[in-house]
């Protein structure tokens, strides 16, 4: 089986394992995530409970308390595309007259995303406290469904406003809660939701510029070169012309690293592309992921409603232009017009 087939299973495989993950995600009855528990069941009779006590406390020190590892893995990952796209494919590209503009506008986006990526960490999402619960108590109608009133958050004492959630990770209750974001390490509440969003498109404008710019490299070379009009001989010592297969080894080949980083930033620039627009659709609708996966829950099976499921009907939609509005201006009480 040869390179580019072997490249396309493995991004097949990658994507195919995500869009699983988001449609069965909140299903516990459907038959992935029986599977999963099915095969995570036989590996724990499999594995020592001394190993499996110590993998559970990484896990939860990795994704259950704050910490710095996902902000410093994600760095890792831009200075390596960024290094390589300064080492090589920039200068690559001068050489083949490039515009200069077009050349500069993957930093012009990282500066963009580091000034968003920073207010997303550092900004307030929207803690509550004793001290300031009256400020969100009555900015949202308890629906009756999702959210009831007079529940008090039995870690933080407070009483619950609708929409708020409490966050394990931050051990505290937030303010129009959508979910604890591990690659920012911060809560996505009311008062940051904004800056996430714009956060998420410079991050998908960073993969898809250098994807284009990469390519475009890539495409000049085999132009320039008549790489398309060549013959090459197969294993049997036959002369062939060159096909797509040919071409795209012989220039894993040539530029190992440009082709590497060229399919690294094509799968990240569909993932984070489609997180930005699901997360652009929940704005849209006025909804918070938290909301959106809770969702499912309420919705009725039977042909008829019955009284063990009670519709769940989305009240806080205010039209396109006003659910937009409140995630630009976030509402708490003495915000809110009357
Ligand atoms: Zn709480
Ligand atoms: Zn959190």
């Amino acid at each position: 089986m040869d390179f580019l087939i072997l490249f396309l299973i493995y991004v097949f495989l990658v994507l195919l394992s995500i869009l699983v993950v988001c449609i069965y995600s909140g299903r516990k009855q459907s038959f992935p995530s029986r599977y999963v528990t099915w095969l995570s069941q036989v590996l724990l009779c499999l594995i020592p409970s001394q190993v499996q006590e110590t993998a559970q406390r990484v896990l939860h020190k990795l994704f259950h308390t704050r910490n710095c590892l996902f902000v410093v893995l994600h760095l890792i990952l831009e200075a390596l595309v960024y290094g390589e796209y300064t080492w090589e494919v920039f200068g690559y590209c001068k050489e083949l007259e490039f515009s200069t503009v077009f050349l500069l506008l993957p930093y012009l986006l990282l500066t963009v995303n580091m000034g968003f990526f920073i207010l997303c960490s550092k900004t307030n999402p929207g803690s509550i406290t004793k001290s300031n619960q009256d400020l969100f108590l009555h900015v949202y109608a308890y629906d009756g469904v999702m959210f009831e009133s007079g529940i008090d958050c039995s870690t933080c004492e407070v009483r619950k406003p609708a929409r708020a959630k409490h966050c394990g990770v931050c051990n505290g209750c937030v303010h129009r809660f959508d979910h604890h974001c591990v690659w920012v390490n911060n809560c996505i509440g009311a008062f940051n939701t904004r800056y996430f969003l714009v956060y998420l498109l410079s991050l998908t404008s960073m993969a898809a510029s250098i994807a284009i710019l990469a390519a475009t490299f890539l495409i000049e070379v085999v132009i320039l070169s008549n790489m398309m009009l060549g013959y090459y001989t197969d294993d049997k010592g036959q002369e062939r012309p060159a096909d797509a297969s040919f071409i795209v080894q012989h220039l894993f080949l040539t530029f190992p690293r440009i082709v590497f980083m060229l399919g690294f930033v094509i799968v990240l620039s569909i993932i984070i592309g489609s997180y930005f627009c699901f997360t652009l659709y929940l704005v849209l609708t006025n909804q918070t992921s938290n909301e959106w996966f809770k969702s499912a829950r309420y919705k009725c099976s039977c042909s008829q409603h019955c009284s063990r499921h009670r519709g769940y009907k989305n009240i806080y939609s205010k039209g396109i232009w006003g659910n937009i509005a409140e995630v630009v201006k976030p509402l708490t009480n003495t915000g809110k017009r009357k």
